[in-house]
């Protein structure tokens, strides 16, 4: 994304009628000076001025509440599962404000949506932000929801301020981001981004009915079918950047009162699952040098991953151990099974890796010193994790410089679609304060002012990033 003279030219124009309203008086801009230096070309306050259109606060808060009624559970909680009829509903609605924003509607396979406003130069590849409308059960009505009905807005920001593209413009709806149905998180990411597993993971995918994936798709209007799948696959180049905005679904932003999180990087997780078989027995009569205890063996490991994941000295690296499952579970019987599973997480892939292989070592270990079977030790997932780019990182800098909101540089500890959007194209994220940092249930709040700091922050970072 280096800056060509033409392009700079356009860029610095742009850039001055635009920011000549948003940010006037005093505040001197470090970035338009750097421009000016860099085109040559002095600024001068008697070009006509162009302002970046307000965000139609009021509109935009009703199609939030709009969506929210698409719930399979009463309000204020949202229950939006993917296929089902009220997912079908709310895709409707969204295909109907991508028409009304005057965007071309393109569907695939899958189900994921694109809503495209074509640039003067269609052959460049295309600037894209979305997210997800899929809800978990009893969650709430801003995960996901944000990075859509906000991208929305954001390009009717720009077609409201007579902006016109260079690249296009297109808005992403992805398809089934969580795992609620078939237990495969970001499917319509994943395979946009080219997951040969994962074709080969939907053909066998059946929900907790027995419903196929490809049986479940045709109920919802979309033909898809082994033979169809890999279309779906995205075509190297397709986008020049990509970008989401999102709840930060964490504390700190409120906390800080800070209005706009840059996301640098996105940690990934590992996810394991693991089985230890010892020889039970009765809790009074086995005396304890004669013990096989499966329960100790997985207590021991849950210590084990704490420390491994302490042993990085990064603050970066968690593990968690979320379930732990005793059998036959009864208070005076010794474990003759457990199962346990770990969710190991950094934005390091080799220290992620590391710590999966200090687990995977520690649980021999364990089962060799304490006489138990290790009958399983499966890494279920190990997805690596993502940087975002660092021209995206300056465009969004500039952006919230220009519109003079508080920012601050962070990690994003839960993961997206960005992540897997990151293997096909260059990636950034833009995260907005959300109440207590509450996400997955019904107390789940964003104010429709921090929506739409982070509408204009995306606007003009697709804007930028457009005319490049
Ligand atoms: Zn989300």
């Amino acid at each position: 994304m280096a800056l060509k003279f033409p392009n700079a030219l356009l860029f610095f124009f742009f850039f001055f009628f635009v920011f000549s309203t948003i940010a006037p008086g005093s505040y001197e801009d470090p970035t338009r000076r750097t421009m000016e230096e860099f085109s040559g070309y002095p600024f001068h306050s008697s070009h006509p001025i162009f302002s970046l259109s307000p965000v139609n606060l009021e509109s935009l808060q009703k199609q939030f509440d709009e969506l929210a009624n698409f719930s399979d559970t009463p309000a204020p909680s949202v229950t939006r599962i993917l296929f089902t009829e009220n997912d079908v509903l709310a895709r409707g609605y969204i295909k109907e404000l991508m028409g009304k924003a005057g965007l071309s509607v393109r569907e695939d396979a899958v189900g994921n949506i694109f809503g495209r406003w074509t640039g003067s130069d269609p052959e460049l590849g295309a600037v894209a932000t979305g997210s997800h409308i899929d809800a978990i059960p009893y969650s709430g009505k801003y995960d996901g929801v944000v990075g859509v009905l906000g991208a929305l807005e954001a390009i009717n920001v720009l077609k409201r301020s007579g902006f016109q593209p260079k690249r296009s413009l297109e808005v992403i709806l992805f398809t089934s981001e969580e795992p609620t149905r078939f237990g495969i998180s970001c499917l319509g990411s994943r395979l946009l981004a080219g997951s040969e597993a994962l074709v080969n993971g939907i053909k066998e995918s059946v929900d907790d009915q027995n419903t196929s994936f490809f049986d479940a798709a045709k109920s919802a209007g979309y033909v898809v079918s082994e033979e169809n799948l890999s279309t779906v696959i995205l075509e190297k180049g397709s986008y020049f950047s990509f970008l989401e905005l999102h709840i930060e679904q964490g504390p700190l932003l409120e906390e800080e009162g800070v209005s706009i999180g840059i996301v640098t990087a996105i940690a990934a997780p590992a996810s394991i699952k693991v089985e230890f078989e010892g020889n039970g027995g009765h809790a009074g009569a086995v005396l304890m040098p004669e013990r096989n205890d499966a329960g100790l063996a997985a207590a021991e490991l849950a210590l084990a991953v704490e420390k491994h994941v302490l042993e990085t000295g990064s603050m970066d690296s968690v593990g968690t151990v979320g379930i732990i499952v005793l059998h036959p579970g009864a208070i005076n019987s010794i474990p003759s099974k457990s199962h346990i599973e770990i969710d190991t997480r950094d934005i390091d892939e080799k220290r992620r890796d590391g710590i999966v292989e200090k687990i995977h070592q520690s649980s021999i270990d364990i089962a060799k010193r304490r006489g138990v079977k290790l009958s399983e030790f499966r890494i279920v997932n190990q997805d690596p994790p993502a940087k975002c780019d660092h021209l995206i990182i300056n465009a969004l800098e500039v952006a919230v410089r220009q519109l003079n909101l508080s920012h601050k540089m962070m990690i994003s500890r839960a993961y997206h679609d960005s992540l897997f959007m990151a293997r096909v194209s260059p990636m950034g994220m833009i995260f907005i304060p959300c109440y207590k940092g509450y996400s997955h249930k019904p107390e789940e709040y964003a104010s429709i002012e921090d929506i739409a700091n982070g509408v204009n922050v995306l606007a003009l970072t697709l804007a930028q990033l457009s005319l490049e």
